[in-house]
């Protein structure tokens, strides 16, 4: 008798082989591609807005956004200037899949695409398990959080490369204790890039813009 594979492994390595083929794809058209997880209310959105309006015309930006409910986020990228945005209402799920970023990136035109950005659903659980194709992930958190959020989640900020600490402009207005957060998330991942910033205040974007340009793999002719 045929081995039983269990249902979870099954959905994983599927997972896994259709992540692989959109990994593959980008990086045959050098785009970098990044998947943007936190909880709720983290400001994934707001900082998308933002690097769209500072880079947005220089680059080639293109934005998935995840929601289990709405295209609201969908809507704000469009009108922070995204040009190329595209929705994905899970209908309840709580997390974004490989099959689902298949579905979409057909509506792209890779060629012309510098970067990638999937805003994952909010949820520091389940994100961690599904490899999407892309070249990071970007792990925020906001000082209006719980500073446990790395203890608390080790699986996301294990396989993370990027740790953005969002809303810093509000330190000091709760328990928010941002040198216990970096402590323990680097205890989880010694290689974890962090980055502070606030995307109200504009303070620290542009460390932030800096990081993401040096990944910029198109070598664009400078256009006189
Ligand atoms: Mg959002
Ligand atoms: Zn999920």
């Amino acid at each position: 008798m045929p081995r039983q594979i269990p249902l979870k492994e099954k959905l994983t390595s599927e997972n896994d082989r259709l992540a692989a083929q959109i990994r593959e794809q980008l990086q045959q058209h050098e785009i970098f591609a990044l998947n943007f997880v936190s909880s709720p209310g983290s400001g994934k959105t707001s900082l998308l807005e933002k690097t769209i309006a500072a880079l947005g015309n220089s680059l080639e930006i293109g934005l998935i956004a995840g929601d289990v409910q709405t295209e609201n986020d969908a809507e704000r990228l469009t009108r922070a200037g995204g040009r190329m945005v595209r929705p994905i209402v899970t209908g309840g799920a709580c997390h974004l899949d490989a099959k689902m970023i298949t579905r979409v990136l057909s509506e792209f035109n890779l060629e012309t695409l510098d970067l990638l950005f999937i805003e994952n659903v909010g949820n520091l659980v389940c994100p961690s398990s599904f490899d999407l194709g892309e070249d990071m992930k970007v792990v925020l958190i906001s000082t209006t959080e719980g500073d446990d959020k790395p203890l608390k989640y080790p699986g996301m900020f294990r396989r993370s490369s990027v740790m953005v600490v969002n809303k810093i402009d509000l330190l000091g207005t709760s328990d928010f204790d941002l040198e216990r957060v970096k402590k323990h998330a680097r205890q989880i991942n010694a290689d974890l890039d962090i980055l502070e910033l606030s995307c109200r205040t504009g303070d620290g974007l542009d460390t932030w813009l800096q990081w993401l340009q040096r990944r910029v793999r198109k070598n664009r002719p400078i256009v006189a």
